[in-house]
């Protein structure tokens, strides 16, 4: 789960961080009331998106010279005007992809004057199962564009959980980035600030970009990118109480209502698969045989025929989808259950793509009885070779 920059700055605040002042702001009006709440003379309005690159964005409805969708103001009368020209517009970045995303929320936020912008992230590290700190000197705007041309500026370095933060990480820290003096001092509560909020959040990243030193020396977190380990959302309900379901995928909200574990994809072949494995697999040979899948679908181990319903639902009603490919190995998981499941789901939506079904398993013989005897015109498959074959073919010709 992600949250947007002004909340994260805001749970940073918390844990002593330093954050500018500001305030969300959801009309124009609002923007320039948290405007007059702000000392001046420079003001940024900043797009609230789960997307970065929102400084060097295009929003759709603006002409193509106009500014991005974070931008400075030099009076209160300029902020009314910026937010009246990015809420409610359609905000294209690197990151939202073409068809970007509406600025509901804009961030209203006291103007800093940079001397220098960094770039920190903390994440976890799955081959050193630690909290790894991600530094460069290069932050702004273009660190993708450093991560592949001058890789050497990026400095690396992970805590071990049992002893935290030490004091030769915030030397590492501070000397990555040539901090010294009244400034290197700094860097001891901002590393330990950040890094104690990661641990008690449950976040799986933070990112910072830019970290700056402003020209009177001070660091300070200018932007916050912050998503959370949703299996350990359970135990933060602080956390999930800012959710912003307008942000995320539709289909796969109704997918976490169910439990299924479902991920959008862009590809044409809708897929309904057992066991995380198993779906990986489904999607490699659907892509082997020339064909893109256009969800990752694990309906779990012990799916109940609403279940299996739910997720067909989800499936058919995804515009992009040309066909669909339940794969099913039923070891815990019954076949005559998704049979049951896909029938009953077929009654109910209707089917207007090719239906490839493979069974294996615990009551196959049962579950093919039911698909074949239903009457629904089904393409039945004989094992995952067959059935991704089929399920290709089919699309290729419709
Ligand atoms: P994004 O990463 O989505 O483009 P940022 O919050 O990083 O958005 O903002 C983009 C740039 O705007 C920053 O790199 C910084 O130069 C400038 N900026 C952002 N917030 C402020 C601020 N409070 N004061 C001055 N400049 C800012
Ligand atoms: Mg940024």
């Amino acid at each position: 789960m992600n949250i947007h920059e002004y909340q994260g700055k805001a749970v940073l605040k918390e844990f002593g961080l330093p954050v500018s002042a500001g305030f969300p702001a959801f009309t124009a009006d609002e923007a320039v009331d948290a405007a007059k709440k702000l000392p001046g003379p420079l003001y940024v309005v900043k797009s609230q998106i789960h997307a970065g690159g929102r400084g060097k964005g295009k929003f759709k409805e603006l002409p193509a010279d106009a500014k991005g969708g974070v931008r400075l103001a030099k009076s209160v009368e300029e902020v009314g005007a910026f937010a009246k020209e990015m809420l409610g517009h359609t905000l294209v970045t690197l990151q939202t992809g073409p068809a970007g995303k509406q600025v509901n929320r804009l961030y209203i936020e006291d103007g800093s004057d940079i001397a220098k912008e960094f770039y920190l992230s903390l994440l976890v590290d799955r081959e050193t199962s630690r909290v790894a700190f991600v530094v460069s000197t290069e932050g702004g705007m273009d660190i993708e564009k450093v991560a592949h041309d001058t890789p050497d500026k990026i400095v690396t370095f992970s805590v071990d959980p049992a002893t935290g933060l030490m004091p030769h990480h915030v030397r590492a820290f501070a000397e990555a980035l040539h901090l010294q003096g009244d400034v290197a001092k700094q860097a001891s509560p901002v590393l330990n600030g950040l890094y104690n909020a990661f641990v008690a959040k449950d976040m799986a990243m933070l990112e910072i970009n830019p970290l700056i030193l402003t020209k009177d020396s001070k660091i300070k977190v200018l932007d916050a990118k912050i998503s959370f380990d949703s299996n350990a959302l359970y135990r933060h309900a602080d956390m999930v109480a800012l959710r912003d379901e307008t942000e995320e995928d539709a289909k796969e909200i109704e997918a976490s209502k169910y439990d299924l574990a479902y991920i959008a994809l862009d590809g044409t072949i809708g897929c309904m698969v057992n066991g995380a494995g198993l779906a990986m697999a489904t999607l490699d040979i659907i892509q082997l045989y020339g064909e893109s899948p256009a969800n990752f679908l694990d309906v779990g181990g012990g799916a109940s025929e609403e279940k299996v319903t739910a997720a067909f639902k989800i499936i058919t009603a995804d515009p992009k989808v040309k066909g669909i490919l339940v794969n099913i190995f039923g070891g815990i998981m019954k076949c005559d259950v998704i049979a049951r499941g896909v029938i009953a789901a077929v009654k109910a939506v209707g089917l207007k793509v090719p239906l490839v079904v493979r069974l294996e398993g615990t009551n196959v013989q049962e579950g093919k009885e039911i698909i074949s005897s239903s009457g629904l015109n089904v393409i039945p498959a004989d094992d995952l070779d067959d059935a991704a074959q089929k399920i290709v073919n089919a699309v290729k010709k419709g």
